[in-house]
């Protein structure tokens, strides 16, 4: 037996309750976890509210860290007492252990321990593929980051730095401007209260950017595509305040020949040799010092509601982890 977060139904917080599940040794190709810290992301608050849908009843998370405490016969990637993080499906990782596919596990360096890892390996590979595969972000590039004191922005923002990038990002509210700016964003806009186009265009001379990040969604969606300088591109990774509405592709042409994507995780690092390479670029620009991962506001596995109610809320910076007991 081991405890877990799961839910019956899609809905508020609430519906997430502590209970204890069985757990299976694990597979021929599989190690059990035992998780140190979990990670909390966005995603799962789609997961609960139904926005990406799951078989009911369901496990949550998709993230964490901890040690390995046994292996399937075919393993060969780990062993047990290794520390490791993983940040993949299928769901479940707001739990006390869990068996995962050996594949897709990472070992963790030493520098980097289990609540900074839970904290930064989905956001960091996430923000590894937008900045280095979906737009190669160069030198002296203007880029437009939205949600840049939220999880994934604290480490998008000072990776784009680090490479060179001029950010122009975008928070909540003024009280996060200063977090913003301490990451290295050149420019913050406060997304509710200032035009945010007309604020992109002033900063770069009328041109517009030639990449925006927007994992805000339906909010942000008319500002991003106003903010792009011609053949510029839309990279829609999220939707925190909501789905985008459908559009018609003219609106690209309309706007100056824009590209748009919808990239995913899971499809940058679908193979381990992939896994590997974002994990060690992610880890050596923490061990550089480049990205600086601040650690994370505490949560215990029982208090998953609370840390869904906190992200929710925007008032939140940087990353959050819970704690089994
Ligand atoms: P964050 O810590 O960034 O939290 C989300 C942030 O979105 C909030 O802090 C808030 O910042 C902003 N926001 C804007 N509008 C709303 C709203 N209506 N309700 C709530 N929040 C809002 O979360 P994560 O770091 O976990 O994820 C960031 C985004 O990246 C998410 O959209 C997530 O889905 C996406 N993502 C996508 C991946 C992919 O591969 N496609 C992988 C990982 C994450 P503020 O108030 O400052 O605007």
């Amino acid at each position: 037996m081991t405890h877990a977060i799961r839910f019956e139904k899609i809905g508020g917080p609430e519906v997430l309750t502590l209970q204890d599940i069985d757990l299976p040794p694990p597979g021929a190709h599989e190690a059990r976890v035992r998780h140190t810290a979990i990670g909390v992301n966005f995603i799962d608050i789609y997961h609960r509210t139904g926005l990406y849908k799951l078989p009911l009843p369901a496990g949550l998370g998709m993230e964490a860290a901890g040690v390995v405490e046994s292996i399937g016969p075919q393993v060969t990637r780990v062993a047990p007492g290794d520390r490791v993080a993983y940040a993949s499906a299928p769901v479940g990782a707001y739990s006390e252990a869990a068996n995962i596919a050996a594949t897709r596990l990472v070992k963790l360096p030493d520098g980097v321990t289990d609540d900074i890892a839970a904290a930064s390996l989905l956001k960091g590979l996430t923000a590894h593929y937008l900045l280095r595969r979906t737009y190669a972000v160069k030198k002296g590039d203007h880029i437009l980051f939205h949600a840049a004191a939220g999880g994934v922005g604290m480490l998008a923002v000072q990776w784009a730095r680090s490479l060179g990038a001029v950010v122009i990002a975008t928070v909540g509210s003024h009280e996060k401007v200063p977090f913003a700016q301490n990451l290295g964003a050149a420019h913050v806009i406060v997304s509710r209260t200032e035009n945010i186009a007309g604020r992109v265009r002033e900063i770069t001379g009328g041109k517009g950017v030639p990449v925006v990040y927007d994992s805000i969604g339906r909010d942000t969606f008319m500002a991003s595509l106003d903010s792009l300088a011609p053949l510029g591109l839309f990279v829609s990774f999220g939707n925190a305040s909501g789905p985008l509405p459908p559009f018609d592709a003219s609106i690209l042409a309309q706007k100056g020949s824009l590209y748009f994507t919808r990239p995913t995780l899971a499809n940058y690092v679908s193979t381990p040799a992939e896994l590997d390479a974002a994990a060690a670029e992610l880890f050596d620009v923490i061990a550089r010092g480049a990205v600086r991962v601040r650690p994370p506001k505490k949560f215990s596995l029982a208090q998953a509601a609370d840390a869904h109610r906190a992200i929710e809320s925007r008032q939140t910076t940087g990353s959050l982890v819970l704690v089994p007991d």
